[in-house]
């Protein structure tokens, strides 16, 4: 409860809240260092610059057309335990110090893609994150894609509010849409195997019908012919990814690429 009410919060009132919440309620960093959110160390480890990742995800490199994938960070080491308490853990307070990661990465995506963003001409980009299913909503508390795309997005416009910073994303910011919904559980990955793992993934995801609804939904324009980044949190084999991106095909959405906070270094 305290670390999502923290996550909507401006930065200074988080961290005197985050402060305060600390002699009330100390928490160890995720290397087990006590009585810090995230030790210095740990931060140092989550500044990434991003690199592309589709290449060395064997469920993505083979993909037609291709899916070019950024990530922020390598998914190892501190990256990876501070991953893994903000999404098993509870540690959603975590999510402003992840976001950057992922900002990186769709700065790298938008600096490849110059090309296909003018020929979008304009037009909208949603950013799709990957859903998390009822379940894992239900165990986390928060869908934590969704989450750590609207903490970047919030610092985002913030930051575009006071010095403009013309980085490589030269129109408005992409806006989210929660265009996917978990067509069928493919219950938890850890521990699968690749092959198991994209054999989980298959047939994951639809399209939510919003424009199927009688009236269309207020602000809910079609999505056939519109564009997309697909947002998630790490990529390992590139399975879940590859059916995300499968079924906004499939619906007629051009899939620009995809952008994610870690990506294994190799698997
Ligand atoms: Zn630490």
């Amino acid at each position: 409860m305290i670390p999502s009410m923290l996550t909507r919060l401006d930065p200074l009132a988080r961290t005197v809240s985050a402060a305060l919440g600390e002699l009330v309620f100390p928490t160890d960093c995720p290397c087990g260092r006590p009585d810090r959110t995230l030790c210095a160390d740990c931060r140092r480890a989550l500044c990434g610059s991003g690199f592309r990742c589709d290449t060395q995800a064997t469920r993505l490199r083979r993909l037609d057309p291709c899916l070019p994938t950024f990530a922020g960070l390598r998914y190892e080491g501190a990256v990876r335990r501070c991953l893994l308490d903000f999404k098993d853990a509870g540690r959603l307070h975590l999510a402003p110090y992840l976001a950057p990661a992922l900002g990186a990465a769709l700065d790298c995506l938008a600096a490849w893609l110059p090309g296909v963003l003018a020929e979008v001409d304009g037009g909208p980009v949603y950013l799709v994150p990957v859903p998390a299913s009822a379940a894992a909503r239900a165990r986390r508390g928060e869908d934590h894609v969704a989450l750590l795309l609207r903490v970047w997005r919030r610092r985002e416009r913030r930051r575009r509010d006071g010095v403009a910073d013309f980085r490589a994303w030269a129109g408005p910011v992409p806006r989210e849409r929660d265009a996917l919904r978990v067509t069928r559980a493919a219950g938890r990955q850890k521990g699968m195997s690749l092959a198991e793992r994209g054999e989980a993934s298959t047939g994951k995801y639809s399209i939510r019908r919003l424009e199927g609804v009688r009236g269309r939904l207020p602000g809910a324009a079609p999505l056939a012919g519109s564009s997309c980044i697909i947002i998630d949190d790490v990529v390992t084999s590139g399975a879940t990814l590859e059916a995300a991106s499968v079924a906004l095909r499939m619906a007629g959405v051009r899939v620009l690429g995809a952008a994610c906070v870690a990506a294994t270094p190799r698997s």
